[in-house]
Parts: C-alpha cells; sequence; structure tokens
C-alpha cells in the first residue's frame, strides 16, 4: 500500500513516496518533493484500514453455543 502525498512546502500534488515502512500497525511513508526538495513522512493508522479484518481474525466468538 502507497500513496500520493502532497509537499508541504511547495504544495505540489501526486508524489509518490520514496521509502515505505511497516511498524505495527503504523504505516509509515517517507516522501521526497521532486520539485523543492522538502522531505516528510506520514504515519497512517492501519487499524482504521483493517478493522473488519481485524474484529474478524481476533475476535472469537464467545457467545457462540
Ligand atoms: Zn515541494
Amino acid at each position: 500500500m502507497s500513496l500520493t502525498d502532497s509537499c508541504p512546502s511547495c504544495c505540489r500534488r501526486g508524489i509518490a513516496p520514496a521509502t515505505t515502512r511497516t511498524r505495527g500497525n503504523r504505516h509509515i511513508d517517507g516522501y521526497r518533493c521532486p520539485g523543492c526538495g522538502h522531505q516528510w513522512a506520514t504515519a497512517r493508522d492501519l487499524t482504521a484500514y483493517s478493522d473488519l479484518h481485524a474484529r474478524r481474525a481476533q475476535r472469537p466468538n464467545r457467545k457462540a453455543a
């Protein structure tokens, strides 16, 4: 998963992440603006995306039976 972002310095849009890493439930994209050279990182909480899957996988129905 990788999402483009906008440069916070010069507002250039559609910049693809230069580096991507995942830690626990955090997905961190590192960006570098090809226009002004500004670098930044954006962290996204993966639980927001995988909530449905996580609940199905990690919460067995105790009231079954
Ligand atoms: Zn820029």
